[in-house]
């Protein structure tokens, strides 16, 4: 016997309209890429997407079809998320920190129709146009007096093309299941892979990022979203804002310490979300200006992912900030939330220590997700925070598989492989060993290189480190510790192998240290340990090793 409750379709346009109809008043703060900071509210949002899906309409979009962009977080990128993805179109977020050769592969793979640019991106634009074989015009994220000088066929006006449109549209009905966005993950071989996202999955993945033990975003926070809107619709931020009607402040292209420090302090941000790279910056720029961000900011909480939160982090957002970091993990298949790491009641006793040995894991699943971990043939391991395996996640809004790619993803259960190596504990607290490709296989045993990364990142001159592993004749693999130090600050490498004593296993201690200007890292900021591979093929380690 079927219910009889309303089957009413999950749709992004949905959002909107209740943002619209709730929190019509509420701010969307832009730092422009022209300058000026830039204020508006979910009810122009509302309007100026309605004008945008009719702009599309004139253009001749149809339904399914590819929409690009390559945009800095700001407000005519959200309103394009809910013009192209409401009117049925599919929006395809660009990440503008590809190699350009990458994005004129997805561009062609995806077979984008329009391109909307930010201006910082028209010299990338007009040096790719011509390799880009479906697009049928560009549109620079702009008004006209700063409309960039370029040569490419067909070259629209944002604000001209909005404007001219009527903000009365009805949004159509669509499938639920119907594709809404679409973003090419950077992997570190082969191709991107496009992660085609539904409006169904969005809906849903936006109530998890508002629940309370998911990232808890409400309708009395002041979200700054330095998690950019080209990779995994920064964190599913934007369509979640309008779900819960949270003030959502958008950095533009400002992402260093300075500008993000004084959006948080000017705007009042409560809750920041973004990667580890760019709280280092913020951390830079706090210490050489000697400033008091427990006294001058209203931060409370701060979202860490996309890669591992040393524990260095966490302690100094804490101490400086007076904000606590919640730990999150997931990935472009995933929506990308799998696990954030709120405490539970018993944690309340706990010392400021013991919590931040919890706060380092990556966290808990949220409902709808469900984890496992399995060994090298796929039978499921304990979840006793010990035994570590192959994380694999199946939700949904979890993958099923990528686009335009027949490629069979999941195994017999409907799991999707991360390609993370993680154990899981009694409480379900999740946490990253590493990547399946990144772990040091040493004489049988497993490193995490992310448990050395962290410790070694804990010593007060080590501004960032990097572990491979490098071939041993006895051991097959050993651990290989390279470190970016602090400028003005100078470790040796002694000093180093001592601090990590007693943080790691004896046997996992590297095996040599070697100090670098700078690490490599892939255009979402993440370690390219590929690269560092490569780059380190010929090492040698020292004689006395292991
Ligand atoms: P992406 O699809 O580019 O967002 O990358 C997803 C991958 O980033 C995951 O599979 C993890 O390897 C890594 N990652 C994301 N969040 C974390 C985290 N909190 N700690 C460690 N690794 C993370």
């Amino acid at each position: 016997m079927l219910g009889l409750m309303q089957n009413r379709p999950l749709l992004i346009s949905s959002l909107i309209e209740h943002a619209n109809a709730c929190h019509p008043g509420t701010e969307i703060v832009s730092r422009t890429v022209e300058g000026p900071i830039h204020r508006c509210t979910y009810g122009d949002i509302h309007r100026r997407s309605k004008q945008v899906a009719n702009a599309l309409t004139a253009l001749g979009v149809e339904p399914g079809d590819r929409i690009a962009t390559l945009a800095w977080n700001g407000y005519r990128h959200m309103e394009l998320y809910f013009g192209v993805s409401g009117m049925g179109a599919v929006l395809h977020t660009i990440n503008p920190r590809l190699f350009p050769e990458q994005i004129e592969y997805i561009v062609n793979h995806a077979e984008d129709q329009y391109l909307f640019f930010d201006l910082s991106f028209a010299p990338l634009v007009a040096k790719l146009a011509p390799a880009f074989r479906s697009v049928k015009g560009f549109v620079a994220m702009t008004d006209r007096a700063h409309m960039p000088a370029i040569d490419v066929p067909n070259l629209n006006c944002y604000e001209e093309l909005v404007e001219a449109q009527s903000p009365e549209y009805a949004w159509p009905a669509l499938d639920e299941n119907t594709a809404s966005s679409l973003c090419y993950t950077s992997g570190t071989t082969g191709h991107p892979k496009g992660v085609l996202y539904s409006h169904r999955s969005t809906v849903l993945h936006s109530f998890a990022v508002c629940a309370a033990d998911g990232i808890g975003l409400g309708s009395a926070e002041c979200a700054l979203l330095v998690v950019p809107m080209f990779h995994v619709n920064a964190w599913g931020t934007p369509y979640a804002g309008a779900m819960c009607g949270a003030r959502l402040v958008m950095p533009g292209p400002g992402l260093d310490g300075k500008s993000v420090y004084e959006l948080m302090r000017d705007e009042k941000v409560t809750l920041a979300l973004g990667v580890p790279t760019v709280w280092l910056m913020l951390f830079k720029h706090v210490d050489e200006n000697r400033l008091a961000p427990k006294r001058e900011l209203s931060l409370q909480r701060v979202v860490i992912g996309g890669s591992a939160a040393p524990q260095a982090m966490c302690e100094k957002f804490d101490s400086d900030f007076g904000a606590f970091v919640v730990h999150a993990w997931g990935m472009t298949e995933m929506s990308p939330l799998g696990t954030i790491c709120n405490l539970l009641p018993k944690h309340a006793s706990f010392t400021a220590r013991q919590r931040l040995d919890v706060q380092k894991k990556q966290g808990r699943t949220i409902f709808g997700v469900e984890l496992k971990i399995v060994d090298g043939e796929g039978r499921r391991l304990p979840h006793d925070g010990v035994a570590f395996g192959h994380l694999m996640a199946r939700g949904p809004w979890v993958t099923s598989g990528y686009f335009g790619d027949s490629e069979a993803l999941l195994d017999n259960e409907g799991y999707f492989d991360t390609g993370d190596v993680a154990t899981i504990d009694a409480d379900g607290y999740m946490q990253i060993t590493d990547r399946s490709k990144d772990v040091i296989k040493s004489g049988g045993e497993w490193i995490s290189s992310i448990d050395l990364e962290n410790a070694a990142v804990g010593h007060p001159a080590v501004a960032e480190a990097a572990v491979i592993g490098v071939p041993h004749e006895k051991w097959q693999e050993r651990p290989l510790l390279i470190v970016v130090p602090k400028q003005g600050h100078e470790v040796s490498h002694d000093e180093l192998l001592a601090f990590l004593e007693g943080k790691v296993a004896k046997w996992w201690l590297p095996d040599d240290v070697v100090f670098v200007d700078e690490l490599p890292h892939t255009a979402t900021g993440k370690l390219q340990k590929l690269k560092l591979r490569e780059q380190f093929r010929d090492y040698r380690l020292p004689e006395r090793a292991a």
